[in-house]
């Protein structure tokens, strides 16, 4: 199985990508850059696994529906927390900011459909990679996920401050592949990243051992485009080679 990075960066400005990840091909982890695939690729999207409804984060979501409804032959299935769903009908596709595409009827049924996902158990998604979501520190119904394939395990934080249940049930993995966790401000602003529930360098270092599996490979992303130079800086020297900051075109196998 294999992760092919759409978009990382932790806000918009010139030349930036919000935060897309495609799972195979089936599954579009969150929709921040989602107008970043190709036609194709967006009709293969069977379903957006939401981490959670932060804008960087759903985005392009309404674009893609859009751009794809009349092609579909099955329904967008777009899953996430009941929180995270209930910001996206009630703020974005609510027939004010865009339409409500669950309403709009297509010949093979409605255009896009929600699904809660229930925490803390193990479940299918399409292309057949297991997901475990789990509440971790942040708002708008933020989770972070385990996905299992045949040969391994990832853990990724989607946005998150210091939190503690994610990082216990990564320990408690065997076959963990890597970590995938966001950090969005460099050193000298952890005050601001605790204040907005996100993470630092030092921040990461102390979650990193809460999960204690030293030789496990960490890729972050959601950098601030222009913290990114501080970031990277801090990163090296805490971690030397250990974490590799993301970029728009990376695959990662697991
Ligand atoms: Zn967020
Ligand atoms: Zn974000």
């Amino acid at each position: 199985m294999y992760i092919d990075v759409i978009g990382v960066d932790g806000s918009k400005q010139y030349g930036c990508c919000l935060c897309s990840m495609l799972l195979g091909e089936s599954v579009l982890l969150d929709a921040g850059s989602a107008s970043m695939l190709s036609g194709t690729q967006q009709d293969n999207v069977e379903m957006v696994l939401l981490t959670h409804a932060h804008l960087d984060h759903v985005l392009e979501l309404g674009f893609m529906i859009d751009a794809t409804v009349s092609r579909r032959d099955e329904p967008l299935r777009v899953m996430g927390s009941k929180a995270c769903l209930d910001v996206v009908k009630k703020h974005y596709m609510n027939d004010l900011l865009w339409p409500d595409f669950s309403r709009i009827k297509t010949s093979r049924g409605p255009a896009l459909v929600y699904e809660e996902m229930q925490d803390r158990e193990w479940f299918e998604l399409p292309g057949g990679i297991k997901a475990w979501s789990e509440p971790v520190c942040h708002s708008a119904g933020a989770r972070g996920f385990l996905f299992r394939s045949s040969t391994g395990s990832i853990l990724h934080t989607g946005d998150t401050g210091p939190t503690e249940t994610l990082w216990k049930r990564g320990a408690e993995l065997g076959d963990l592949s890597m970590v995938i966790a966001e950090v969005s401000f460099p050193d000298n602003q952890t005050d601001i990243a605790i204040a907005s529930n996100h993470l630092t360098p030092v921040l990461l270092e102390n979650e990193l051992k809460k999960l204690n599996k030293p030789d496990v490979p960490v890729y972050t992303f959601h950098l601030k485009p222009w913290l990114r130079h501080e970031i990277e800086r801090d990163l090296a020297r805490r971690f030397r080679d250990r974490v590799v900051v993301l970029r728009r075109g990376d695959r990662l196998e697991f």
